[in-house]
């Protein structure tokens, strides 16, 4: 049994990236279900209006139940509208509703717009180690919510042709928000995703995302693996369905990467 370290500082992070379809929800369901399989308290922030990770995480979320908008446009705070996620201890969801889909546009008028999300996470009473936020595919106000209640900003980059592209764009909003809104904002965690060990592509897409993050990639790469895909229409995570399938092993190794980078640092590594 390998025991995986509780950080010395609650940690938020916002895995993000405007692309769809790289892994952001895969990632944020698996990290945090390893994470919290192993002694940690997490919680997940579901803040794509399609509700991927709510439905990854098996918690209700059809339209009705209090979700994330609430917490966004109307002040309820976290604690009400957070669910236990079933069979897995120690972790929470804060659903999203289609209700959210409404919110981009909505937080356009709202008082300190950008930071809705930060004072929500601020004012829940009980610090979880990791809060996990799972962003939609695009830049808009709620990223931008996202990137101001973080500290740390987890990158799945799934390695294909354009895997880089679009990746300034990222890079860049995140520069503005350190700019103004959250100076301590740190981009501490690339992950490759869907990696696939037959293609030479995969192998020089790797290498390029080295050579430009240097040691913000784990040395963890999670590969294309068909359990990991399936894992979702049964409710769960990879890592209950088939926890001895490659795409668990790799999230668990991913997990234990981020987790011994937040002892003893006094921040991120
Ligand atoms: P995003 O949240 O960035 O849009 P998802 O996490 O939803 O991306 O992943 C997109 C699709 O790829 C989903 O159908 C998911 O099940 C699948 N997928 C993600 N990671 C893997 C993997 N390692 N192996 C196989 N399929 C994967
Ligand atoms: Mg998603």
């Amino acid at each position: 049994e390998i025991t995986m370290p509780r950080p010395d500082h609650p940690r938020v992070l916002c895995v993000a990236n405007q692309k769809g379809g790289v892994g952001k929800t895969t990632t944020t369901v698996n990290l945090a279900v390893a994470l919290a399989l192993h002694g940690n308290r997490v919680l997940v922030v579901d803040l794509d209006p399609q509700g991927n990770a709510s439905t990854g995480l098996n918690v209700p979320h059809h339209a009705g139940v209090p979700d994330v908008y609430d917490c966004l446009i109307d002040n309820v705070p976290l604690s009400e509208v957070a669910q236990p996620v079933d069979g897995i201890p120690n972790l929470f969801c804060v659903p999203a509703t289609i209700d959210l889909a409404g919110a981009e546009i909505e937080l356009v008028s709202v008082v300190a717009r950008e930071s809705r999300l930060a004072r929500a996470i601020a004012a829940h009473p009980e610090k979880f180690d990791y809060v996990f936020i799972d962003c939609p595919p695009s830049l808009g106000l709620l990223t931008v919510n996202a990137l101001c209640a973080a500290q740390e900003v987890l990158i799945p980059i799934q390695c294909e042709y354009y895997a880089l592209e679009g990746l300034n764009q990222l890079i860049n909003n995140i520069n503005l928000v350190r700019q103004h809104l959250n100076p301590t904002l740190d981009v501490s965690t690339i992950l490759l995703t869907m990696y696939d060990r037959r293609t030479r592509l995969a192998d020089a897409v790797e290498q390029d995302v080295r050579n430009h993050f240097g040691n913000k990639v784990l040395n963890a790469v999670i590969p294309r693996n068909v359990r990991v895909s399936e894992a979702p229409s049964y409710g769960q995570s990879v890592m209950t369905y088939d926890p001895g399938s490659r795409g668990a092993t790799s999230y668990f190794e991913a997990a234990l990467e981020i987790a011994m980078r937040g002892v003893n640092t006094g921040g991120t590594a």
